[in-house]
């Protein structure tokens, strides 16, 4: 569709943005869907979200995807923050209606959209998760919602995670443990679901992985990295080899992307399509 004074606009803030692989993925949803939205990046100095925020009122900006580091800071400009949002304390998608702006996470529904699109349901699965950042806080409270038997984090530093786990212990019991530990060992040879949150494996660093003792891991459970570069981790081909299913970061980072586009638009976006877009993209990088 061609551009014009009509077409309504899309955007990713962030500070650095021109990598961001959000444009990508979202133009071959619009082009496939045949609306009148173009979407781009806008990179915003840390010091100037204020502005930025002020501006996509000003012009009528439709939607704003929001990404490192402005995810906290730009929860204070914003009229309404929606629930997911809040709980996590960190907004990933604005959205402009009339000029009243209501923050949004997607990365929950983006998590457990992973799953779903291979049909595996967490409810009631004993879920093990390495690591405890930002993504992580979606995935602990995305599988608290879908109602795992029980939760239990890996990390290597217990003291610094402390504050989260407690945080989330209102909404259900969390074990957290160092991963170097026998009670760790003993987790992973219970565990039906084994999530990877940190960014160990992750281009250009390859070779490195979460330390799992893998002689403890009961085959045939789901292997989860939020990984994407590469799309097969060492710890996905370890767990893969090791008899496990696997499932990569791909369908997080397009699910996110089509949360958002649901909530800016009332589309239903061709996950297809904005797969392929994104692994045309990587290949390409
Ligand atoms: P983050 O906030 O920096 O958290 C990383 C976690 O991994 C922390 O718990 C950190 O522990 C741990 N960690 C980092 N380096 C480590 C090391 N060398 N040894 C042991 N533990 C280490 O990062 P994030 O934003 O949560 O992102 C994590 C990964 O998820 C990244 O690879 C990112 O690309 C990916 N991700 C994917 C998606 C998706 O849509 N697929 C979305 C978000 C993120 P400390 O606190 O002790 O450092």
């Amino acid at each position: 569709m061609m551009i014009t004074g009509k077409t309504k606009v899309l955007a990713v803030i962030g500070n650095p943005v021109a990598h961001s692989l959000s444009p990508v993925f979202h133009n071959a949803a619009i082009r496939k869907a045949g609306i009148d939205y173009v979407y781009t990046a806008f990179p915003v100095d840390n010091n100037r979200l204020g502005e930025a925020i002020a501006g996509m009122k000003a012009m009528g900006i439709s939607g704003l995807n929001v990404t490192i580091p402005h995810k906290e800071q730009v929860m204070k400009y914003l009229d309404h923050i929606d629930k997911d949002a809040e709980i996590l304390g960190a907004v990933n998608t604005i959205v402009n209606r009339a000029g009243v702006l209501t923050g949004y996470n997607t990365d929950v529904k983006g998590f457990l959209s992973g799953m779903r699109q291979i049909g595996y349901a967490p409810k009631g699965k004993r879920a093990l998760l390495l690591g405890a950042g930002g993504a992580a806080r979606a995935i602990i409270w995305g599988l608290i919602q879908e109602g795992v038997a029980s939760l239990t984090i890996g990390v290597r530093n217990v003291p610094k995670v402390r504050p989260l786990v407690d945080y989330f212990r209102k909404y259900m019991e969390i074990s957290l443990l160092d991963w170097s530990t026998p009670a760790f060992d003993e987790a992973l040879g219970q565990a039906q679901l084994l999530v990877n949150a940190t960014p160990l494996g992750m281009y250009p660093h390859v070779d490195a992985m979460p330390p799992v003792n893998w002689d403890k891991v009961p085959k045939g459970i789901l292997a989860y990295d939020i990984i994407y570069t590469p799309a097969e981790t060492l710890f996905l081909k370890t767990a893969k080899d090791h008899g496990c299913h696997t499932l990569n970061g791909e369908n997080m980072l397009v699910g996110q992307g089509a949360e958002a586009l649901r909530l800016w638009t009332g589309i239903e976006p061709d996950i297809q399509v904005m797969t392929e877009a994104l692994r045309h993209a990587l290949e390409n990088k």
